[in-house]
């Protein structure tokens, strides 16, 4: 593949050092609340926007609420080619009972610490490719931007923003890890809430009252085979078959009241073309029959609590034939295409993007969080490879 010699600049040093500093910079999701010292996605996104300034990006940042910024930098090309976006996100998970979390430490050939592969690899990965196509004069024919965003890890405002008011890119790589498979797919989640009612006596005459943690059971009951009956549907080739599972319940205030509320959070996992009003119908057709034995059983539905899009990019598009061929030319192996096993921001972005990055799923969200030095230079590779390719630079 065109670019090798380019790509042999990578050094796997200098990716890691970037890597060991972001680490060390505390960007803990505030989840609900507000941005606080230890929760800053806010010094995530001053470091990445001193980094990019001074490699000679114009550099973009706005709140999307106070303290939780989206960033976006854009290395000019000679705008004869199109444009790729290298994105991902500026906030880690929680660090519970992981000490050393914002201690970096490089041992046999891993780098340890939260946020090592989930995701702050990938962001120190766009870097060092911006810094190699500085110090070698190698200038892109289209414009390269580093897209990174607040909240993925909660509610994605900062993807949400993305879409309708941030510079689109024709094709953009999220480098969530992927231990460098390449994953153009990927399910959604919609998570609902359904509330059953009932009449609240006292519980020495049940007969009197209307229980609604039972009329809970019999819901539950009514989606009994309801797993079955998405493997009996056609699967998507690469998502497979959608999924539920009841999450949370809760009802009731002490046991000698028949209780007259009850909550019940389900969560859906939705292949590409499932929709979230497909979704609630389904969930009706299951629940109302259950009015024909019980005429006072009331029950509605809410949320959703979480809503992530799935991703259905097609594997025989340019982005991910690109990127396979430019992992297959760093590490001699053809990637695994392949979905992705949870939901990211890239249904939000408004232009389409693939996941592809550094590091095991499997250690995310863990204590002892890691990512392989080498995979982490290879992964930069790759992004200059794909990023001469997709930006029509010829002559690498
Ligand atoms: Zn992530």
């Amino acid at each position: 593949m065109p670019g090798n010699t380019l790509a042999d600049r990578v050094d796997e040093a200098a990716v890691t050092a970037t890597l060991a500093d972001m680490v060390a910079i505390q960007s803990v999701n505030p989840f609900d609340e507000p941005a606080s010292p230890g929760h800053r996605e806010q010094e995530m996104a001053d470091y990445l926007c001193a980094r990019m300034e001074e490699l000679g990006l114009d550099v973009e940042r706005r709140d999307i609420v106070a303290g939780r910024p989206n960033v976006c930098g854009r290395l000019k090309g000679k705008g004869t080619g199109r444009s790729l976006m290298l994105a991902g996100h500026l906030d880690t998970v929680g660090v519970e009972g992981y000490e050393t979390a914002f201690e970096p430490r490089v041992e046999n050939g891993r780098l340890y610490g939260r946020g090592a592969c989930d995701m702050k690899a990938a962001l120190a990965c766009y870097l060092e490719v911006v810094r190699v196509l500085r110090d070698t004069g190698a200038e892109l024919a289209g414009d390269l931007l580093i897209g990174a965003v607040a909240d993925e890890e909660h509610t994605m405002i900062g993807s949400k923003d993305w879409g309708p008011n941030w510079p689109h890119a024709d094709a953009g790589i999220i480098g969530e890890p992927t231990e460098l498979a390449v994953c153009p797919a990927h399910k959604g989640q919609h998570c609902l809430l359904i509330r059953t009612f009932g009449k609240a006596v006292h519980s020495s005459m049940p007969e009197l009252g209307e229980n609604a943690i039972v009329r809970m059971s019999r819901v539950i009951a009514a989606f009994g085979d309801y797993n079955d009956e998405l493997k009996s549907r056609a699967p998507h080739p690469l998502c497979g078959h959608g999924r539920f599972s009841p999450g949370v319940i809760q009802g009731g205030t002490i046991s000698s009241a028949v209780p007259d509320f009850c909550e019940l959070e389900v969560d859906r996992r939705m292949v590409p073309g499932e929709t979230p009003e497909q979704i609630v119908a389904e969930y009706r057709a299951r629940i109302d029959p259950l009015m024909k034995d019980d005429p006072t059983f009331r029950y509605e539905i809410a949320g959703p609590t979480v809503g992530v899009g799935p991703l259905d990019i097609s594997p025989g598009e340019e982005i991910v034939q690109s990127v396979a061929a430019a992992c297959k030319a760093v590490t001699g192996t053809a990637p695994d295409i392949s979905a992705f096993p949870g939901g990211t921001d890239a249904p939000n972005m408004g232009f389409p993007c693939i996941i592809c990055g550094p590091g095991a799923l499997a250690q995310a969200h863990t204590v002892n969080e890691f990512v392989e030095t080498l995979q982490l230079a290879n992964a930069a590779r790759i992004y200059l490879l794909a990023a001469l390719e997709m930006t029509d630079t010829p002559g690498y």
